[in-house]
């Protein structure tokens, strides 16, 4: 076969998966799309309560002895669009737009996370004819909970010895572990009270470096929640001033960026500005080598009709001060991976309730316990009632995986250098896999997806048969191991 023929049938398939709304939550249609074209390509499959799917393809004549391998991506996409596109996820498909380099959407979200994977293996299926037994597995929800994996039952993990799952961002990265988290929710009802100081001041904190919480928490970046906690503590310590309004910080699992506050106070508006000057030069001191700077502005506002009253201003306060966010340790393991961090992600704030959600991350388990505990005291502490999430289990790296030095193997062989072995600290559905079942050999790989989350999501057409090619050279020498 030509080589871009692998490409343009790829793409095919990608092009069904595209036109069927997917956004997380919402997968049954295209759950019974797919089971109808795995039932088409003569596999048994299993369509489970949450409309995961599960198919078995048994092995070609000869190979019945090559180990269980699975499959597995998940169905749901984020589904976003660019300021004045009109675009319904639950009605809407993707259109799609080719250029030489890329495949790319119209003004959304494309959903190659991780329509790709599934398209690959659709692909694999029909074309490979040398192989073992393979099990497929197409999860829900990933991108919102995981619900998927979680409700996935572990009989379909058991008995089988490899995973891969095609759901990472680049080509040339094999990913062999990632990380634990839980979703911690602090929140407090707020007394109010009428304002006694003279004047109002708003307070807003911007061009931070921000980024996802997972990958780009050891960086160093700053933190616009904590460093609006730390400026509105000064403030207070040189004089009275009232909290009427707190929020910053876009999701959990973002650092915060951009922060806000409204004040009121008696100080003079010299001693609020050289408040904001400190809290500059304290900002770069601290963050200087990663940040490139910080606006921090305080401007005359229209006097709020209440403040929060002095006992919640100040608990709120202790709390984002107490809370840890950034890199808490680094692996001893793995050089230059983070180990354990925490993301203060949002402060948000109605009339008389407060929330704050904090996200911790680590590869071992026992730390995001720890967190969990800490958070239940700086709670009862502050008093703040804590609501804990689910807990999603971290992956650990197997030192003697079989299976990623197979495929680092092949893949030098067909690329001519070695494959990039990683540990991420994010998360992965691979985490409840192996919580599932610890026997299982697991990789993660993907192909390359720039700007993912975004509208401005492409896949990197190159990227395509080269990854095919690998995961089926994989299947078909997997019986030697
Ligand atoms: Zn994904």
């Amino acid at each position: 076969m030509a080589k871009d023929e692998i490409l343009e049938q790829v793409l095919e398939e990608f092009g069904k998966l595209a036109k069927i709304p997917r956004k997380s939550g919402h997968e049954e249609t295209v759950s019974n799309f797919l089971r109808d074209e795995l039932t088409g390509l003569g596999l048994n499959v299993v369509q489970d309560k949450a409309f995961n799917l599960i198919a078995d393809m048994p092995a070609a004549k000869g190979r019945e002895q090559a180990p269980l391998t699975i499959l597995q991506s998940h169905m749901d996409m984020v589904c976003v669009a660019a300021e004045g596109v009109a675009y319904n996820p639950l009605t809407d498909g993707i259109q799609t737009v080719r250029t030489e380099e890329y495949l790319q959407a119209e003004g959304t979200s494309l959903g190659s996370d991780d329509g790709t994977g599934i398209a690959e293996i659709l692909y694999i299926l029909k074309h490979l004819k040398e192989h073992g037994p393979i099990r497929v597995i197409f999860t829900v929800d990933e991108e919102q909970g995981m619900s998927g994996a979680i409700a996935l039952s572990e009989e379909y993990l058991k008995g089988a010895s490899f995973l891969i799952n095609c759901d990472s961002e680049n080509w040339d990265v094999l990913t062999i572990g990632s990380a634990g988290s839980v979703n911690l929710d602090f929140s407090r009802r707020l007394k109010r009270v009428a304002p006694t100081a003279g004047r109002a001041f708003c307070l807003e904190l911007g061009g931070l470096r921000g980024g996802h919480s997972g990958e780009r928490i050891g960086d160093g970046r700053g933190n616009a929640i904590r460093t609006m906690a730390m400026l509105l503590k000064e403030i207070s310590a040189k004089g009275m001033a009232e909290l009427a309004d707190f929020s910053g910080g876009t999701a959990r699992n973002a650092i915060p960026c951009t922060a806000k506050a409204i004040i009121a106070t008696d100080l003079e508006e010299s001693v609020t500005e050289s408040c904001v000057e400190d809290a500059k030069r304290r900002f770069m001191a601290i963050y200087g080598a990663a940040e490139e700077g910080i606006t921090i502005t305080c401007k005359p506002h229209q006097h709020p009709v209440s403040v929060l009253a002095a006992d919640d201003k100040e608990r709120l306060l202790q709390l984002l001060t107490l809370l840890h966010t950034g890199v808490y340790t680094m692996s001893q393991v793995v050089p230059g991976l983070v180990e354990t961090s925490a993301n203060l992600g949002v402060i948000a704030m109605t009339e008389d309730r407060v929330e704050v959600q904090f996200f911790p991350r680590s590869a071992v388990d026992e730390q995001v316990d720890e967190f969990r505990l800490m958070a239940e005291d700086m709670a009862a502490l502050t008093g703040f009632e804590l609501q804990i999430g689910a807990q999603s289990p971290g992956w650990k790296e197997r030192k003697d995986s079989k299976l990623a030095k197979l495929m680092s193997s092949i893949f030098e062989q067909q690329n001519g250098r070695p494959m990039t072995i990683e540990v991420i600290h994010a998360g992965l559905e691979c985490g409840w896999h192996f919580k599932k079942n610890p026997e299982l050999d697991i990789v993660s790989i993907g192909v390359t997806t720039l700007d993912i989350h975004s509208p401005k999501e492409r896949l990197v057409l190159k990227t395509v048969r080269p990854q095919v090619e690998l995961i089926m050279e994989t299947l078909r020498r997997i019986g030697e191991l």
